[in-house]
């Protein structure tokens, strides 16, 4: 009989699932000050072939965390597309782009990061049983030496599209299954012209070479249901497919990863359940189209992290972690609809021809090119702000500033880098200052001044602006603004009353 650990392990929150989803959100979680312990039954970072792509706003927001620089420096493309149209991707501010990084490098980056804030990450571990109780979780894994049971007051279901935590709590999960679907293989020894989305008479084909020589090709044959699935797909069927659409021969190749994925949607009716939550692909399942998800899964772990770990410290006002779900369902109802509709204008026969010549001559169009551009790279992201949200930058993330904190030059991206909120000053004006102090725990107050010429996105005479740690702006006003209705609001609705803190 294996070995199980006697006293059971306790933390604050566990999360179920290593990848970048609860990867990211273990660190976010240590950065609130939650202790946190993260089950993976993976033994290191995915080997396969997935996302490659991480959009303007990831990249902005793993800037706020010290953590972009850190990738080096991956090739940067602005070209991006909308159903198989292309598309220019380029906006104001430093991070605008595609930025090209296989998931096993993010991978590795954010468990590096969650391990050297102190996250408890447990390599080989399968989670098999989860109960949620009144006032804790309580879960039940095989690992290397055995059985381990862990106790939190909260998990986190972070496993992804096939999610076992999903699979045991039977959450309801509304969408429905693929219908069409596209077969991918990465193969070395072809040579091949490249297609960018070429719709040809019979399907779909894409045909990317990479410099190691190794092409990536995708067919989809047009009218062609997708099949029930248990395992990937044979190199010969996707040969196959691959010939009857373009005419060319490629079953000699040699495949080193083959796989398929249809145009199933779905996304939780509530992302919170008591004390259990879910992100990224446990969430909501979609299709992979234009790179968007792991990108709303990592979007996901930042605006949930900060608020899960000030309820478990205890200083999070009543209604804080609910929040996660009102904001992320909406924002996830918003990108799940633009990819159905990227699905039926690539995966569609002949009757997506209008609509798609139609977007052909509207996206060149520079007012719906940006529309469409910060809705893919996650830009355009707004949360409800409540009562507080008059000022236009309210409820949108932060642009980019160039700031001088003194004399030292910074950015707004950069203040977030310890955690907590900020509330930024841009005119030095003393009763701001004494406005945040009582909540000095949770808030850092910073006296800035720009570098530089007022940036596109930050309104005339904003002289004051509340970040909360995901850098939403919670609050802004001008300096007369502050002095009639200054941030206390603001500063209770999203950090609590002050003088709770716990630390
Ligand atoms: C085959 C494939 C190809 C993809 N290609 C693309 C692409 O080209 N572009 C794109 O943007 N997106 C792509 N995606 C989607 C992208 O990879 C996901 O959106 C992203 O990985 C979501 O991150 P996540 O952390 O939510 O889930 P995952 O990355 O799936 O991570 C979930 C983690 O949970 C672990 N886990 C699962 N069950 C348990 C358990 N019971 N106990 C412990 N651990 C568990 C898994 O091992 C895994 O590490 C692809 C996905 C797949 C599956």
């Amino acid at each position: 009989m294996a070995a199980e650990n006697a006293t059971p392990l306790t933390t604050e929150v566990l999360v179920v699932g290593g990848g970048p989803v609860g990867l990211m959100l273990a660190g976010e979680l240590r950065l609130g000050g939650a202790e946190v312990t993260v089950l993976e039954r993976r033994t290191g970072p995915t080997t396969e072939s997935r996302a490659s792509t991480l959009h303007a706003r990831t990249a902005e927001l793993l800037d706020g965390r010290g953590l972009l620089g850190r990738l080096g420096d991956p090739p940067r493309e602005p070209r991006g597309h909308f159903g198989g149209i292309p598309l220019d991707l380029t906006l104001p501010g430093p991070c605008s782009g595609q930025w090209k990084v296989p998931q096993g490098r993010t991978e590795e980056l954010l468990d590096a990061w969650a391990r050297s804030l102190g996250a408890d990450v447990r390599r080989g571990h399968e989670l098999h049983t989860l109960t949620a109780g009144e006032d804790h979780v309580e879960a039940r894994a095989s690992g290397p030496d055995g059985t381990v049971v862990v106790r939190a007051a909260y998990a986190v279901a972070c496993d992804g599209e096939d999610s076992t935590v999903r699979r045991l709590l039977a959450p309801r999960f509304p969408g429905h299954d693929a219908g069409r679907e596209l077969l991918r293989a990465d193969v070395a020894g072809i040579d091949v012209p490249d297609r960018r989305f070429e719709r040809l008479p019979g399907g779909l084909a894409v045909a990317a070479r990479r410099p190691d020589g190794v092409t990536r090709v995708m067919v989809h044959e047009f009218g062609a249901a997708a099949r029930r699935r248990t395992a990937a797909p044979e190199f010969a069927e996707v040969a196959a497919a691959w010939e009857r659409v373009t005419g060319e021969r490629i079953g000699a190749g040699t495949p080193l990863w083959v796989n398929a994925f249809g145009d199933a949607s779905r996304q939780l009716a509530r992302y919170r359940h008591g004390r259990v939550l879910y992100a990224g692909d446990a969430a909501h399942r979609q299709m992979p189209i234009g790179g968007q998800a792991l990108n709303l899964g990592l979007q996901d772990a930042v605006n949930l992290g900060w608020k899960l770990a000030a309820t478990v410290r205890g200083r999070a006002p009543a209604d804080l972690l609910d929040t996660y779900d009102t904001e992320r369902r909406a924002v996830g109802l918003r990108v799940l609809g633009n990819i159905g509709i990227q699905a039926g204008l690539l995966l569609g026969g002949p009757e997506a021809d209008p609509l798609r010549a139609l977007l052909g001559e509207l996206i060149p169009l520079e007012e719906v090119r940006v529309h469409l551009a910060g809705m893919i790279s996650g830009l355009d992201v707004r949360y409800d702000m409540g009562p507080d949200g008059g000022h236009p930058l309210c409820g949108a993330r932060l642009p980019c500033l160039r700031l001088l904190v003194g004399d030292r030059p910074s950015t707004g991206f950069r203040l977030l880098r310890a955690g907590g909120g900020v509330l930024l000053d841009l005119v030095g004006d003393d009763r701001i200052r004494a406005q945040a102090a009582p909540w000095a725990d949770r808030v850092r107050y910073t006296a800035a001044r720009l570098d530089g010429p007022r940036p596109d996105g930050l309104p005339d005479g904003t002289d004051a602006v509340l970040l909360r740690p995901d850098g939403h702006v919670a609050w802004a006003a001008t300096a007369a603004g502050a002095a009639r209705n200054g941030p206390g609001e603001a500063l209770r609705r999203w950090f609590g009353e002050p003088g709770e803190a716990g630390a």
